[in-house]
């Protein structure tokens, strides 16, 4: 592993990994290797070492001296997204179907940065939308969910741009995108508000026209 130091990403990963295979959602491992572009990962690296020695630490310490590199690593990963575009992804994947019944996919999990205070965000995007006789694989839902949080974001942001991408795709009746998420930055300073999450929704189309239609949707989604 890549990571080792990271726990708690270990941890993220692990349970993504893990809920991917029970949803039939996996892919390939190879994602964490691909994120790593050697030519900037040195510059990085050494921007992490001034960090630390401006911190105040001692960035010859024994638990220190490979952690601007792990640490650049890791920051790649969680922005490997820039790297990625839908059409890359769903290339294949679109199809020809005559259902126009809602596709809800629910609690895919979701993990970004703030990009005001590059700590973590994250919790659960759900996803729906009124095929138009296109429909895409499921897994792909979540894949396009990872495209744009493994980024610096705003949860706001996130979540239209994944609205708009299935939008664009799919040219669909409507979609429906809603996350709920805690952001570490809110957590962990300030006020400390441990138990607070955000939650952010974009309605387009049928979801946006009718209330019908949005109320099933938020029904079936946001039932704890
Ligand atoms: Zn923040």
């Amino acid at each position: 592993m890549e990571y080792q130091h990271a726990s708690e990403m270990n941890v993220s990963v692990d349970k993504y990994l893990k809920i991917c295979k029970h949803n039939g959602l996996c892919r390939e491992e190879k994602d964490s290797k691909d994120a790593i572009d050697s030519n900037k990962l040195s510059h990085i690296e050494k921007a992490y070492t001034t960090i630390l020695s401006e911190l105040g630490e001692d960035v010859d310490r024994d638990g220190l001296l490979r952690t601007p590199l792990r640490a650049a690593k890791a920051m790649q990963f969680l922005t490997k997204g820039y790297k990625e575009t839908t059409q890359d992804i769903l290339n294949d994947a679109i199809f020809d179907e005559n259902h126009d019944e809602m596709v809800i996919v629910k609690d895919i999990e979701m993990f970004s940065l703030c990009e005001h205070h590059l700590v973590p965000f994250f919790g659960k995007a759900h996803i729906a939308y009124l095929p138009n006789k296109k429909v895409v694989g499921l897994s792909k839902l979540a894949r396009i969910v990872e495209i744009y949080s493994r980024r610096l974001q705003v949860q706001e942001r996130l979540t239209k741009q994944i609205a708009s991408a299935i939008s664009e795709a799919l040219e669909p009746a409507g979609v429906a995108v809603v996350i709920e998420a805690v952001h570490m930055c809110m957590v962990m300073r300030g006020v400390q508000k441990i138990n607070a999450s955000t939650v952010t929704s974009v309605m387009l189309g049928t979801f946006h026209d009718n209330p019908t239609t949005r109320k099933e949707f938020l029904s079936l989604t946001m039932r704890k």
